[in-house]
Formats: structure tokens, C-alpha cells, sequence
């Protein structure tokens, strides 16, 4: 069905260059990420990202940031579990050290592990993400996912029992934990406070109690996984939303590879034909148009890569804006479920937990 879609060929008509009217958007003179999301704080959030998955060496780590940073990326996307932390806070503190940047200039965003899915556990890992980024606060901490893994002190990746499965906490007390991340935002540890992969109910659980509402939802977004459903509800509640995997990552059969795990089919975005006319048009890549696409639907976009070249390609789409055709177009290359790439089933049993935020694909 995938290859099927990428090979549709649409007619693209009345190219204009306007920006988009989403009143979220403020425009920056003299940035190389010109338009930002505002957050309920009022803080502005760049709509494009570095994502840091998988940037695992040092080096790795600060070729890319060192370029991201050169390139005018002010928004960097990490989580305790990519274990990249300490490396990215040692690059961040020589921009700092150099006078080059100050902390106020970036936006980071690091997230709770699964392990520490749990109300006594909050005020633990934020601390553990700030001591490796070297940091006083982070600009946004989330929770990474809405299950809870159990933890073992001295071991912070999930536990695999006998049977192969993932050892996971009882449903998920998403009150009392959403309470322990709006006292992070009290102790001056995080400027916002947010969710990742939660799903429109359990958003509204959280709503429902919260003193401090969340500032934002990262999801898997992409052309082939728009979710609208979600976004429409985030926007009306107030959540901005950041799109990951916004590539539908190309690189995800390395890392099953990497674990161990069967490679599975992918969505070709950045083989796609509709997209590949648009690229032509523009004199732009796929790449671009799939992220200008995102940007153009009011949400942020964190790709990830730790190539220099496309580093600087990702951030290249602020000199040229797709028509409303061309945004109807691309919404129409929509596949739903079947395109979702992370579906956190390289934790085994994961998917029959209670939290567990993903329908089955049909
Ligand atoms: P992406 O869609 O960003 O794709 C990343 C892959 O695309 C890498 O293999 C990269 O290669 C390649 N790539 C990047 N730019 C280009 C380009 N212009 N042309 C061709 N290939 C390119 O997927 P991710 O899953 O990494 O998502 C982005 C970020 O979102 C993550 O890094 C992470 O920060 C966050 N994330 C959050 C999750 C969550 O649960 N909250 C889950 C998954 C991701 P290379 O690096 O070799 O250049």
C-alpha cells in the first residue's frame, strides 16, 4: 500500500509564497529558523529542531550539534534514554564557555524514561538529565511515554524478564505523576512541562486535574501519519505539537538491525512521486518539502541526522511556502496507523499494557 501511494502522481497548480496564518507563528528577523510556536508560558519554541536520536559517539554527537548550532538550529531535541546527554551538554557548555551563545538563546527539551514513569521517580531522572546536560533547567521536560517501566537503582534501561517481555509498573497514575512534573516547573527545572506519545484520552486525563497544562505533545508526524484527530485537539486545547520522526525515519531498520530485531517495511516519503514534483518545483529535496509541510500545518519538526550536509538541508526551508493546493495535495498522500514507524514494539508486551497509547494498524 505504501509503494502504491508513492507512486501517485497529483497535478500541482497556483504556487504562491505566502507564510502560514496560524496565529501561533511569530517570525524572527535574521534566524536561520525564522517562524516558533508559543508556548502557554509564553515562551517561544524554534519550529525546527535537531533531533539527537541515535547520535550516540561524542563525536557524532558534536559534529552534529556543533553544525546544528552553526547552521542556526536553537531548538535541540534529547531524551535520558538516547544516552546522549552528557555529550551534548559538554558541546552546549563551549558555546556557553566561548561566549558564543548564552542560555537563553536555546531551546532544549529532554524527557522522563519509561523507568521513571512513576510519581516517586520524577524528581530523580529530571535531576540526572540536568546534571549530564550540565544544565540548570531544561526549556521543556516530557514524559517520554505513558507507560511506566519498573526500575532497578543502578539500571536505568527497561528490564527484559525470562520470557522476553518488558517488566512494566501497573497502570500508569497519570494525576499524581503530572503533579511531580508541575513541581519541576515550581524548583526552576523546567520552563515547561510536556507529553509524548499520549494518546486524546489520556491527554484529557491530564487536563482534567492539572495546575500547570501541558505545554506540548510530541508525536510521530509525517505525510504518511498526520493525525489529525490529535493535532486538531491539541490546538484547541492549547498544546503545541512537535512532529518526530517527521522523515518517517529512513534509518530505523538500522537500529532493529542494530538490536537485533527484524527490519520492517518503510514508509518511502523521501522516495515519494508527488513529493519528488514538489522538490522539483521548488528546486528543493523531498526532505524539505516533507518538513516545510509540517511546519506550514502549525506544528515544530525535529529531524534527526548527524550528517553535516543535511543538517543544513533540514533547516533550509524558510525562503519558500507550499500553496493551500499543494498542502491539500500533500494531506491527501495521508496513510494512517500503517505508517507509523516507532511503534514501541521492539519492547516486547508493551503493546497489551492498559497505557499502551497506539491503535492496532487495520
Ligand atoms: P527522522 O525522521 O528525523 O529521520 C532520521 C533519519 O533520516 C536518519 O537516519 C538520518 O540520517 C536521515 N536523514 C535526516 N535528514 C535527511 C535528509 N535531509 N535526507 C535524507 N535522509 C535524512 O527520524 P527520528 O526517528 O530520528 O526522529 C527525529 C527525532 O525525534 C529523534 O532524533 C528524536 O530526537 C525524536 N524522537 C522522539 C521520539 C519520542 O518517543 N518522543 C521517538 C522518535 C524520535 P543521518 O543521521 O545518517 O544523516
Amino acid at each position: 500500500m505504501l509503494k502504491l501511494l508513492s507512486s501517485r502522481i497529483f497535478q500541482i497548480k497556483n504556487p504562491v509564497t505566502c507564510l502560514p496564518k496560524n496565529s501561533c507563528f511569530k517570525h524572527f528577523a535574521k534566524m536561520a529558523s525564522p517562524i516558533s510556536l508559543t508556548l502557554p508560558s509564553g515562551q517561544k519554541m524554534p519550529a525546527l529542531g535537531l533531533g539527537t536520536w541515535e547520535a550516540k559517539s561524542d563525536e557524532e554527537v558534536a559534529t552534529a550539534l556543533n553544525t546544528a548550532l552553526e547552521q542556526g538550529y536553537r531548538h535541540i531535541d534529547t531524551a535520558f534514554v538516547y544516552e546522549n546527554e552528557r555529550a551534548i551538554g559538554g558541546v552546549l557548555q563551549k558555546w556557553f564557555s566561548t561566549g558564543k551563545l548564552n542560555r537563553e538563546d536555546l531551546f532544549i527539551t529532554t524527557k522522563l524514561p519509561m523507568v521513571g514513569v512513576h510519581p516517586d521517580r520524577v524528581d530523580m531522572f529530571i535531576k540526572k538529565s540536568l546534571n549530564n546536560l550540565q544544565l540548570d533547567y531544561v526549556d521543556l521536560y516530557l514524559i517520554h511515554f505513558p507507560v511506566g517501566c519498573k526500575y532497578e537503582e543502578g539500571s536505568v534501561r527497561p528490564i527484559i524478564n525470562e520470557n522476553g517481555e518488558i517488566e512494566t509498573e501497573k497502570k500508569t497514575d497519570h494525576v499524581a505523576l503530572w503533579a511531580k512534573m508541575e513541581e519541576q516547573v515550581d524548583a526552576g527545572r523546567a520552563k515547561n512541562i510536556g507529553l509524548s506519545n499520549y494518546n486524546i484520552s489520556q491527554i484529557s486525563t491530564v487536563l482534567q486535574t492539572a495546575r500547570i497544562k501541558p505545554a506540548n505533545l510530541q508525536v510521530e508526524l509525517h505525510v504518511y501519519l498526520q493525525q489529525p484527530e490529535l493535532v486538531d485537539f491539541c490546538q484547541k486545547n492549547g498544546i503545541t505539537v512537535v512532529a518526530y520522526s517527521p522523515l518517517a525515519n529512513p534509518g530505523f531498520n538500522k537500529f532493529l538491525e542494530k538490536i537485533g530485531q527484524q527490519p520492517k517495511e518503510l514508509p518511502n516519503i523521501l522516495g515519494d512521486a508527488v513529493i519528488a514534483k514538489l522538490a522539483e518545483k521548488y528546486s528543493k529535496t523531498p526532505a524539505q518539502i516533507a518538513l516545510r509541510f509540517l511546519i506550514q500545518r502549525g506544528v515544530a519538526a525535529i529531524p534527526k541526522s548527524v550528517t553535516p550536509k543535511r543538517i543544513q538541508e533540514n533547516i533550509s526551508i524558510f525562503d519558500f511556502a507550499l500553496d493551500d493546493d499543494e498542502m491539500n495535495t500533500l494531506k491527501g498522500l495521508e496513510v494512517g496507523e500503517v505508517a507509523r514507524v516507532c511503534d514501541f514494539k521492539v519492547f516486547p508486551g508493551l503493546d497489551i499494557h492498559p497505557d499502551f497509547p497506539f491503535v492496532a494498524a487495520k
